[in-house]
């Protein structure tokens, strides 16, 4: 199993961290290693000093596809969950500027929340008007809506299944809001779809 993120997927967030709007989908993939165990605590490596969370909507692959074309993507995923993909911004940032891969600070050890429970597709009137959210303690921090989305989830997978068979059980991150932030010490983070709690993880 692999998980495949997509980068800069929301214009807000793409303002924020004064990056340049894509041409096409950014991607980069955390390895299985990289999921938080449930119930485990999120407890921060020592290799970097600024860990910020992410929240991004998770799509669960269901089958086998390659060449996936846009109009068949939605065979592709019968549900959908949630999940922080937790970057090392300062080591981000040196690697950027040498123009160096980003994996020791995307898909290190413990570096994808996923929630335990995903929720059907067909809960979901329409997957372009999706709203979830993150709470870091008491404060909602994050805010996403998918009508927001650069690239629509039938345009991702089939964008992705160009470069990478995409497999059963594989988690696609579809990218974040705007409101990334820092990740401290005993925080504890909760994630919402449609205000149904999906996660809740302790920071030690
Ligand atoms: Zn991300």
């Amino acid at each position: 199993m692999k998980i495949i993120c997509v980068g800069r997927n929301y214009a807000e967030h793409i303002k924020e961290l004064q990056n340049e709007k894509p041409a096409e989908p950014l991607l980069f993939i955390k390895p299985d290693s990289a999921v938080l165990p449930n119930k485990n605590p999120l407890v921060l490596p020592d290799f970097a000093q600024d860990f910020h969370f992410e929240v991004e909507l998770v799509i669960k692959i269901n089958k086998l596809g390659k060449y996936i074309e846009t109009q068949f993507a939605h065979r592709y995923y019968d549900e959908i969950g949630l999940g922080i993909d937790i970057t090392a911004r300062d080591l981000q940032a040196r690697l950027k500027a040498k123009g160096l891969p980003w994996e020791k600070a995307k898909a290190f050890d413990n570096s994808a929340v996923v929630s335990r429970e995903f929720i059907s597709k067909t809960d979901f009137p329409d997957l372009q008007n999706i709203r979830f959210s993150l709470k870091k303690n008491d404060t909602i921090v994050q805010q996403g809506h998918t009508a927001k989305m650069l690239w629509q989830i039938d345009e991702l997978i089939s964008y992705i299944s160009r470069y990478f068979t995409l497999k059963k059980g594989d988690l696609i991150f579809t990218g974040t809001p705007s409101g990334v932030g820092k990740i401290q010490l005993n925080d504890v983070f909760t994630g919402y779809i449609e205000g149904k709690e999906m996660f809740r993880i302790k920071v030690k």
